[in-house]
Formats: C-alpha cells, sequence, structure tokens
C-alpha cells in the first residue's frame, strides 16, 4: 500500500485517544483533531471490564491504571434500603483472563494517561481547540475542513474516524440514522466520601427498587479514601436547580443507608441516558466509533468499554487495509462486528439492566431477583451470567461475525 496521507480522528476521548495510538504503533500517520483547549475533566465513565483491560495492555495502558485504580473482584445487587440481594464474584473468570476483577478509575483519568503514551510513542499531530466542521469524500480519500480559532483551512485525509462523542458532527454530515431513543428519566450523579464499604458494600452495586433504582460505585478520586458515586433516576421535568438541591441529594443518599449526621457530598450533576445505535459504522473512507456510533445507559458500564473495542478492532482492520494484507472489506467487517456486538450485546443487556433495576410490579421484581439470588448461587450459572456481564460472551460472538 503506498497510502501516506495520514488518518485523521475527530475527538481526543479515551476513543480517539485509543484509535491514534494503536495507529502510530503501526506507523500510520495520525492526525488528531479535539474541539475543546485540553483533556475534558467532567464526571463520566469509570468502571473497566477484563477485555477492555486486556486490549489496552499491550499499549501500557493497564498497567498504568492498575497502578492508581480501584481492583474490584466483587460486585452486588442490592435494594432500597441497601440490603443485599446478590453477589458475584469475577474470580470465577480467572481461568479466562489475566485481569479477572473490573477497574474502577475515572475517565478523566484515563485520557491522560493515553495521551502520554501518544506522546511518547511519537509521530502524531495532536491539535487541541480544532473542530472538524464538514468533509467530502472520494473513492481515495477525505478532505476534511477544520477550524481552529475561527479560521477554516482543509486537510487531505486517506481516511476519517469519527471519535467525537455522541453529538458527533462526523455523523450528522455523513447524514447516517442514530436509531434508537431516549429515556424520559434523567439522572443524578452525586459522590460521597462516606465509607459504604465498611457497611458491606462491594465496591460496585446495582441498586433495584420501583422509583430510586440506580447503581453505586467506588471510585479513586485524588487517592485514598476514594469517592463513592450513586446514580439515580429523576424527574425530568424539574429544574437541575431543584432537583441538586442539598436535601433531595442528601434524602436519596439517606434512603440508600441511613445515618445521623449528612452526607458529605462533593460533585453532583445530571444527565440524560440515550440508547442509540449508528444504522453504519462506515460510509466510504469514513468511520465511526465510541459514542459516536453508540450511545446506552451507563447500567452495566459499556458506554466506555465499547469505545475502547471499537478502536482497537478497527485499528487493526486499517491497519491490515494499509500494509495491503486486506482490502477496503475489512472496514465493512469492523461495522458488521461492532455494530453486532453493540446491538445484541450492549443495547439488550444494558435495557434489560435497567428494565430490572426499575421493575415496578412486585411480583416481577421479586421473581427477578430469586432468578439473580439463584444465579449467584450456582458457580456455573454465575459463571456463564459474569462472561455475559464482563462482555466477554458478546466480544467472542461479534469477532465470529464474518
Ligand atoms: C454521566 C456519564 C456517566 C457515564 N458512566 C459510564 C460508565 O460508568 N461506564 C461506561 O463504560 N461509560 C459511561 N459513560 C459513557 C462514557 O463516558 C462514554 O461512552 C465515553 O466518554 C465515550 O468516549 P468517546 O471517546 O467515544 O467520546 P467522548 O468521551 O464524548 O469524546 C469525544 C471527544 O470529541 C470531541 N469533539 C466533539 N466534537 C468534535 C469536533 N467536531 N471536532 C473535534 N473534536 C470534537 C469532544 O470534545 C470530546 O473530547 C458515561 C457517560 C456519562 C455522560
Amino acid at each position: 500500500m503506498t497510502e501516506r496521507k495520514p488518518v485523521v480522528i475527530a475527538g481526543a476521548g479515551p476513543t480517539g485517544l485509543m484509535c491514534a495510538l494503536a495507529l502510530r504503533r503501526q506507523d500510520i500517520p495520525v492526525i488528531l483533531v479535539e474541539a475543546e483547549p485540553a483533556l475534558t475533566h467532567d464526571l463520566r465513565a469509570g468502571s473497566f471490564h477484563p477485555p477492555t483491560l486486556e486490549m489496552m495492555a499491550p499499549y501500557g495502558i493497564t498497567g498504568r491504571m492498575m497502578a492508581v485504580g480501584i481492583t474490584v473482584r466483587h460486585w452486588q445487587i442490592r435494594n432500597k434500603p441497601g440490603d443485599l440481594i446478590a453477589e458475584f464474584d469475577l474470580n470465577l473468570l480467572a481461568d479466562l483472563t489475566p485481569y479477572p476483577h473490573r477497574l474502577h478509575l475515572e475517565q478523566h483519568r484515563l485520557t491522560p494517561i493515553q495521551l502520554d503514551l501518544l506522546q511518547a510513542e511519537g509521530g502524531a499531530e495532536i491539535e487541541f481547540g480544532t473542530k472538524i466542521t464538514g468533509f467530502t469524500q472520494t473513492s481515495d480519500g477525505v478532505s476534511v475542513t477544520v477550524e481552529t480559532h475561527g479560521e477554516e483551512r482543509t486537510v487531505a485525509a486517506a481516511w476519517l474516524i469519527g471519535a467525537d462523542g455522541g453529538r458527533s458532527t462526523v455523523r450528522r454530515v455523513l447524514g447516517v440514522d442514530f436509531e434508537g431513543f431516549t429515556w424520559p428519566e434523567l439522572f443524578v450523579v452525586a459522590s460521597t466520601p462516606y465509607d459504604f464499604g465498611a457497611r458491606g458494600f462491594a465496591f460496585n452495586c446495582y441498586i433495584a427498587d420501583p422509583d430510586e433504582w440506580g447503581a453505586l460505585f467506588k471510585l479513586p478520586d485524588a487517592g485514598p479514601p476514594g469517592l463513592w458515586r450513586l446514580a439515580y433516576p429523576v424527574n425530568p421535568d424539574e429544574t437541575d436547580e431543584a432537583l441538586l438541591e442539598p436535601a433531595r441529594v442528601e434524602a436519596a443518599l439517606q434512603r440508600l443507608v441511613q445515618k445521623s449526621d449528612p452526607y458529605d457530598v462533593r460533585y453532583k450533576s445530571t444527565y440524560r441516558v440515550h440508547q442509540r445505535v449508528a444504522a453504519s459504522f462506515r460510509v466510504g473512507r469514513v468511520l465511526l466509533a465510541g459514542d459516536a456510533a453508540h450511545l446506552n445507559n451507563p447500567l452495566g458500564g459499556f458506554g466506555l468499554n465499547s469505545g475502547i473495542h471499537d478502536a482497537v478492532n478497527l485499528c487493526d482492520k486499517l491497519g491490515r487495509f494499509w500494509r495491503g494484507e486486506g482490502g477496503e472489506e475489512l472496514l465493512d467487517l469492523y461495522s458488521r462486528q461492532r455494530r453486532t456486538a453493540t446491538v445484541e450485546q450492549v443495547q439488550a443487556m444494558s435495557i434489560r439492566n435497567k428494565r430490572l433495576m426499575e421493575e415496578r410490579d412486585p411480583a416481577v421484581q421479586r421473581t427477578h431477583l430469586k432468578e439473580m439470588i439463584a444465579t449467584a448461587a450456582d458457580p456455573v450459572r454465575a459463571r456463564a451470567h459474569l462472561m455475559n456481564t464482563s462482555m466477554i460472551s458478546g466480544l467472542k460472538r461479534a469477532n465470529e461475525v464474518v
């Protein structure tokens, strides 16, 4: 292959950075363009599954994350007020992965590690404060329009990767449908240093409740003691100001674990959740990855993990194409495999997890939870469940797609 025009990547989130690193490892020229002046720092993902840790390990990312993250061997299902229903032990997967656990680390602590390794790898042009505003493509390249401080210019690219998040400009310009729906409720996320672990909570818990179901997990923050983050649904018709009133957040935390003194709440915010998948992850020489290609609710911690899985799959195929080891059909295979993983696994499981946690009919909820208790108590069923929830089974199935 004689192609020496660069691959342009839109977005220096975890997906775009992973793409840049994976392409540079294969000596493929890369221009990484990020609209913000620096890496973003907002409260987002923080839970990494075993296959993601395996995929990032050869790049040196996993080792650096493990040094500062929290290893999570068990996860639990609890109700309100906080009683234990079932516990799963990820060590049941010890023969399948060198990482039989989840790893908790804030997304905004992953991206600096990725950027640092990318810079150490050398050769990537990285432009912050520069956004992609449009592009046109032919059969052998993409003419990408970028804007820095109001000044537009055109970059000639061999390929364009849209890793520019849920509101992707690349996806919009492509005109690809973003099929799915938006959940009616809003979510509040609130963090506190209160030690739920001392009350027996695992570092990752799903909370089943008809009104305030949700998730609780521990993140390292700036170091010990770390912060526990609770996410729960709220009425979208109310203002952020009302939803985040200290007394409201306090009441939600007290309903999970009642204590005499008030919770020390360090961060709180609201966010809206979507379930959407792009109709195709490839149109000609333009590819979509990460949130630009799919969005899901956070129950199960699949969003960021799938972005990394996209990046690794895509860059393996782009590298093979670049070296002349296959034709452009490799990139269609990327789209088929990753859409399969997204639709069959991530979308299906995250929707099911949400429905299980929020079930309103007490009899149905009891049946669901009994099923979970029976699954957790049987090592064979528990292992199968853990293979699903850790994304191992779905990845295997998607990678078999030809
Ligand atoms: C509140 C919240 C909680 C979450 N919790 C979890 C969780 O627990 N587990 C999980 O796995 N996932 C979670 N997610 C999802 C996770 O954060 C995303 O899946 C992840 O950020 C996707 O990474 P990305 O790189 O694809 O997109 P992003 O992180 O959105 O990065 C896209 C980047 O592109 C840049 N950009 C946008 N437009 C342009 C443009 N035109 N030109 C150049 N650059 C552009 C943006 O500035 C941004 O830096 C959560 C998300 C939210 C919002």
